[in-house]
């Protein structure tokens, strides 16, 4: 680097030029919102109208800035600042742009927009990067459309697994591989894993992320640095079998499906807690839990119970325990309730750990700008995940957020955005030197 680029990038030349993006990132933010609307909240549905348009959006942006626009096989949009030396390895940043419905605006798209904040930040630096910084919006990471994870990402990875194009969207059963192609993919060519990022050429994916827990709101910080990302397994269509009967039905001959999903709830929160308590932090979450709407009412023994189920954890050989000991609480269940666990489909993504050197880096630079942060797990999943999968060194940045996640309450305030931004363009900007 030159002396000139060298005083450039001074701490505090850095936070100078994050400071002042701050009128167009907002507005970016407020754009954003109105194109994506989802009374209440707001929309992007995965492979639809709501995340084409943040997509749109996002090569606007990058067009109108003189950047480099791409897409690849999974429409994803790569915007990039060209580095000197095409052949080294890129840094990318980014996050999704898609959202659950009626969720907020900051999940997902802070980190894409934190990626642009960094480019701009080293235009204004007038630093030209040794290699291509990129900042890429990530197609399909809400798992609530397709049920199926980091499609976008592992798409790009070329590691989306067997059967996840034919998955059907929840709400309207369209099929995932023609909603990839009407919103300018390709899906014959994932379908042939096809990879667009090549992990030996990407020198770290950075994601900046809403928290979704309010642990930063509790201890009054801005950011916290992720110590890793969850794996988890999944089955989002079990059912329990057992006999439907009548309300005056004595116990013993009861097969009742939902006092089985009940005491299957009780055994895992169980686990769960032992888990903890042995110093193992997972989590469990039954979303769906509930007996046949069709055929259930106030004088029937239910005898079918529908559920779904994640389990996640930050440790490959927890998930593995955890899901042992799941199976084995369920024989006992079907065993003393004469019922039987048909637990469909699994899935399951891998654990996400993220590159200590990078950690180091993003605390030094957190503490040369001041800026007060913790180590946090993550609470939820994140494409992060899928690029440490396939072997690149992640790293994640959150930021404080009220009113946790994936509703329209979300709110994150510009500060503590910016914030985050200082210190991931603070480290970018003397990577790249
Ligand atoms: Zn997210």
């Amino acid at each position: 680097m030159t002396a000139a680029g060298a005083s450039a990038s001074s701490g505090a030349a850095i936070a100078a030029a994050v400071a002042a993006q701050r009128a167009w990132v907002e507005r970016l933010f407020d754009r954003l919102a109105a194109g994506s609307p989802g009374e209440p909240g707001i929309t992007r549905d995965t492979y639809g109208t709501g995340e084409d348009f943040g997509h749109r959006l996002l090569v606007e942006h990058g067009r109108e800035r003189g950047l480099a626009v791409s897409h690849d096989i999974a429409a994803n949009t790569y915007v990039t600042l060209p580095g000197l030396d095409p052949a080294a390895r890129r840094i990318l940043m980014g996050s999704h742009l898609d959202s659950v419905p009626h969720g907020g605006n900051f999940d997902g798209a802070a980190g894409v927009i934190a990626g642009l904040v960094v480019i701009e930040t080293l235009r204004a630096l007038g630093v030209r990067p040794r290699c291509d910084v990129t900042t890429m919006g990530v197609r399909a990471e809400e798992s609530v459309w397709f049920q199926v994870s980091y499609i976008g990402s592992r798409s790009a990875l070329g590691t989306l697994p067997d059967g996840a194009l034919e998955a059907r969207r929840i709400d309207d059963g369209r099929v995932l591989d023609t909603s990839i192609d009407a919103s300018g993919g390709d899906s014959g060519r994932i379908r042939l894993r096809e990879r667009h990022l090549d992990p030996a050429t990407i020198r770290a994916f950075l994601e900046v992320h809403i928290e979704q827990a309010p642990s930063l709101v509790e201890s009054g910080l801005p950011v916290a640095i992720c110590t890793g990302v969850p794996g988890n397994f999944r089955y989002p269509d079990a059912r329990i079998v057992g006999r439907h009967d009548h309300v005056g039905t004595p116990r013993r001959f009861r097969r009742d499906a939902a006092m089985a999903g009940a005491e299957f709830a009780m055994l895992l929160d169980r686990i769960w807690e032992e888990e903890e308590a042995a110093g193992f932090p997972m989590a469990v979450t039954l979303g769906r839990f509930h007996t046949d709407p069709a055929v259930h009412g106030l004088t029937t023994v239910p005898g079918s119970f529908a559920f779904s189920l994640d389990v996640r954890a930050y440790e490959p050989a927890v998930l593995e325990r955890v899901e042992a000991r799941m199976l084995a609480a369920i024989a006992g269940i079907e065993t003393r309730r004469r019922v039987a666990f048909k637990l469909g489909t699994r899935a399951s993504a891998a654990v996400g750990p993220v590159d200590p050197t990078i950690v180091a880096g993003l605390e030094a630079s957190a503490a040369r700008q001041g800026i007060p942060t913790m180590p946090l797990g993550s609470p939820a999943s994140h494409d992060s995940a899928a690029f440490a999968a396939a072997g690149v060194p992640v790293a994640m940045l959150f930021v404080r957020n009220e009113h946790g996640s994936h509703n329209p309450q979300e709110a994150m305030e510009i500060d503590d955005f910016l914030a985050a931004c200082t210190i991931l363009a603070d480290w970018v900007a003397r990577d790249v030197a």
